[in-house]
């Protein structure tokens, strides 16, 4: 098998002995060292198709690593294992500016891309803390959201065309740049947001947007939840548009962010139970500064808001988002953190959080929680840290965190997929249908289940009907 795979990437493109072990290891698990059978970089969609094509006929099971920054366990693999790095695929190969679209390889990070579509004034809207080290063959497999989903949508609004290899080694090309194609199946679907257990991405077409040139932030402090579920409705009708990011931070969260032993200087004082990262994309430096301004003086004034204030200078605005930012920090504060990312109504959340930021204060082994998040597209995160870890610790916070998310019709993952972590708890976003349709996708495309095996869904032996 090792030979037969070095023969088809080439000997600089195989590890196989343990060398430079640590720099496979996830990011936030460095006791995990990786386990595999051997880690081949292929360096073209061809060399992926031979390398799966070899698989397939030995049923030998297969490990996809983007970047390594997925927080569900999606990345981990056995001793026997194979495992396909697509890092050394991370070639620019397009940029359309008459059509705006960018032809990508899978293995190009994500920030790379964004600062490629820059150059040439347009813009890739997507946005979070791990935009240096995730892949777009990461984020495309999750279908990742970020800062910006309110107001440009996730990974899957911005995939014009992809390229992928099925289980078999089949490639299927579909690299479109044209933005309405109604010819059938939407076939790129089946691999954006399937965390690689569907086929190995090799090539993305991303449709791109004229740059912003401007962008104005300002940080807000607020007494209740209704009163940000009002700044929303608020900036949205006074925007007219421009508002794309509206995160939020729970009082224990912005104090753990801007206290030491953290290194960020609070923007506003830390007595306030609310705090709301604001930011409008535009096209004018000034009139937009004006703009968001007068809105934030006006909430003030009608009581929205008890406190804010406007990032004055490039430096004020890097150090607002920061804190949103680099909020991964966070776990490092206990010896054991747990993380999630739910979904539910905007309506509910303010009282949920409070619900289970109760429970979870009367569980000895919590050490720390910290809520935060998307709000303005309904998901939240929590970081919960652990003096102590063990399966019933796990389970008795994450029955925590999800026990209404069935009653509320919220989900399990708002963005950052199942992987092996979360398949436990599919059933709360998902019904039994659902499930059994997921496994038959999975057990039509990938049969011998080589790909990806127990992501998601578990695969049945008989192919389970609907
Ligand atoms: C600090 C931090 C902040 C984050 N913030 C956000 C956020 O705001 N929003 C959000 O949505 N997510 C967030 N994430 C998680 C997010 O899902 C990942 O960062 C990213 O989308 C995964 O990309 P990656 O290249 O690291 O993929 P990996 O972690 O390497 O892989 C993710 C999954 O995709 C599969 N995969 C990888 N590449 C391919 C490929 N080419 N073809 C098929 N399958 C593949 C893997 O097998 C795995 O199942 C955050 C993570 C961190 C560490």
């Amino acid at each position: 098998m090792l030979n037969e795979l070095q023969a088809i990437v080439g000997d600089k493109n195989i590890l196989h002995s343990g060398k430079e072990k640590e720099r496979f290891t996830h990011i936030w698990k460095t006791d995990q060292p990786l386990e595999a059978l051997a880690i081949v970089f292929p360096t073209s969609t061809e060399e992926v198709a031979a390398v799966m094509k070899l698989c397939h006929s030995k049923n030998q099971e297969v490990v996809v690593h983007g970047g390594l920054t997925n927080l569900v366990g999606g990345t981990g693999s056995q001793p026997h294992q194979v495992v396909i790095s697509l890092e050394k695929m991370n070639r620019i190969e397009e940029i359309d500016t008459q059509s705006r679209t960018m032809t990508v390889e899978a293995g190009t990070i994500l920030e790379h891309a964004i600062d490629a579509a820059a150059e040439k004034d347009l813009f890739l809207p997507l946005s979070f803390g791990a935009k240096g080290s995730a892949h777009v063959g990461g984020i495309v497999s999750t279908n990742a959201g970020g800062l910006r989903v309110f107001r440009y949508g996730m990974t899957r609004q911005m995939v014009l065309g992809l390229e992928a290899v099925l289980p078999d080694g089949t490639i299927i090309t579909s690299l479109k740049k044209i933005i309405k194609d109604n010819s059938g199946y939407d076939l790129k679907q089946l691999f954006i947001g399937a965390e690689g257990t569907l086929g190995i991405v090799t090539r993305v077409n991303f449709r791109l947007l004229e740059k912003p040139s401007s962008r104005s932030s300002a940080i807000v402090a607020l007494s209740e939840y209704k009163n940000v579920v009002a700044l929303l409705k608020f900036l949205e009708k006074g925007l007219g548009g421009t508002l794309s990011g509206f995160e939020l931070m729970w009082q224990r969260t912005y104090q753990a962010m801007t206290q030491p032993p953290s290194t960020y200087s609070p923007p506003l004082p830390s007595s306030y139970p609310y705090y709301v990262f604001v930011e409008s994309l535009g096209s004018n430096r000034q009139t937009d500064f004006e703009q968001l301004t007068l809105l934030i003086e006006d909430a003030l004034e009608k009581e929205i808001i008890l406190d804010g204030v406007m990032a004055q200078t490039e430096r004020e605005l890097q150090n607002i988002w920061r804190i949103r930012e680099d909020v991964s920090v966070l776990a490092d504060q206990s010896p054991y953190d747990q993380h999630f990312d739910i979904s539910l109504p905007i309506g509910v959340i303010g009282q949920e959080v409070n619900h289970a930021i109760e429970a979870l204060e009367k569980l000895p082994f919590v050490s720390s929680i910290f809520p935060f998040g998307h709000v303005a597209d309904g998901n939240i995160h929590f970081i919960i840290g652990k003096k102590d870890q063990s399966k019933e610790i796990i389970e008795a916070i994450n029955s925590i965190i999800y026990a209404n998310l069935k009653k509320n019709n919220g989900s399990v993952s708002a963005e950052h997929g199942i992987g092996l972590d979360k398949k436990a708890y599919l059933s709360t976003s998902r019904n039994a249908t659902e499930i059994r349709l997921m496994q038959l996708l999975k057990a039509t495309i990938d049969p011998k289940n080589i790909l990806n095996p127990g992501r998601i869904v578990d695969s049945s032996t008989s192919p389970p009907v609907l």
